[in-house]
């Protein structure tokens, strides 16, 4: 690792991020990637990508995430595996800290993603690794010959439920209302198979048993009539969503109520030099190839003010 100002550093591994090195590398800037918590990104918690073009048959998440990776290293991307603990926004070049160790840049892209959303119930947190999961391609073979439950009503619910009848005897959909959100197909292939069974005007209020460490059921409710009930199952899978990782950008960018930097002209910050792609900035789309847009834009953007401040 090269001990000067970097002319560019990534933070985040993901679709975005990815993109953003293989243009800034060969734009011969030897960008560097500091991957982050999450290696890879959502993509590597996925199965099959069917909607990335380029793929007829599609392709498994995880290899067209490592096959980016492969791609933007081929021009001299740097990767570091690690994460960084807060940053200086506040003059150029930026200092980024990984614990003592601190990174210069001239510039900065911000593709550190989103992570999933959990329920915040008293026992939820206690449980994770014991049959609560946000991941059902990470865990799902756990509950082989089990019953399982999934939480959500939109793509990420469906096509856990989906994946999670590879193993799993039954799978159970929750959902707090009665319309999904999920697009018509993927609603429609969790509707057909014959091991899914919907549950919808339901919420999960906690999940039972932290003294046996493993979940042995759920208490649901219905916010509608107000009737609560114990639920049997072996497991919590959660599809609800994710939260932006910005929190150590919180004092230093603009950012939504729920944590989405602000960006202009899709992927300028409020800071001249700091970019922002994927779905750290993007709260509508959230798709693998608008984050791979965003991170191209992104790296285009910051080429294009080295050019202009010199690098
Ligand atoms: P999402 O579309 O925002 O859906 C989140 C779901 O979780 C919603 O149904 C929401 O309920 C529910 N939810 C949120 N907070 C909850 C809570 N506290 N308690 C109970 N339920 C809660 O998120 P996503 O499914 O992760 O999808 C994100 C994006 O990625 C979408 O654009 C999606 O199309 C895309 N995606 C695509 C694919 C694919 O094409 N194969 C796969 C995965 C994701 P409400 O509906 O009531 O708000």
């Amino acid at each position: 690792m090269e001990n000067h100002v970097r002319n560019v550093v990534i933070i985040g591994s993901g679709c975005s991020g990815h993109t953003a090195a293989l243009y800034t590398a060969r734009a011969n800037l030897r960008p560097l990637v500091i991957e982050g918590r999450e290696p890879g990104g959502q993509l590597s918690l996925t199965t099959l990508v069917e909607n990335f073009p380029g793929f007829p048959e599609g392709i498994q998440g995880p290899e067209l995430v490592e096959n980016m990776r492969k791609q933007a290293a081929r021009f001299g991307a740097e990767y570091k595996l690690a994460h960084i603990t807060s940053a200086d926004l506040s003059a150029r070049p930026f200092r980024i800290h990984i614990g003592h160790e601190v990174v210069h840049a001239r510039t900065l892209i911000i593709a550190s993603g989103a992570s999933a959303r959990w329920l915040g119930l008293e026992h939820e947190q206690q449980l994770i690794g014991h049959g609560v999961s946000s991941c059902a391609t990470c865990d799902g073979f756990f509950f082989t010959g089990k019953e399982v439950a999934v939480v959500g009503g939109g793509d990420s619910a469906m096509e856990e439920a989906l994946f999670l009848t590879r193993f799993a005897t039954k799978v159970t959909l929750i959902h707090r209302r009665d319309t999904f959100r999920a697009s018509k197909i993927m609603l429609e292939r969790a509707q057909r198979n014959e091991k899914i069974h919907f549950l919808t005007n339901t919420v999960v209020d906690d999940v039972y048993d932290v003294a046996a460490r493993e979940v042995t059921g759920l208490k649901l409710r219905n916010p509608k009539t107000g009737e609560v009930w114990d639920f049997p199952t072996n497991a919590m899978f959660l599809g609800i969503g994710h939260v932006p990782n910005t929190q150590i950008f919180r004092k230093q960018l603009a950012m939504d109520k729920d944590g989405y930097l602000k960006t202009t002209q899709y992927v300028f910050t409020r800071v001249a030099g700091v970019f922002a792609c994927g779905d750290v900035q993007d709260r509508r789309y959230r798709q693998a190839i608008t984050a791979a847009g965003t991170g191209c834009m992104a790296a285009l953007e910051a080429e294009k003010f080295l050019e202009e401040h010199g690098t």
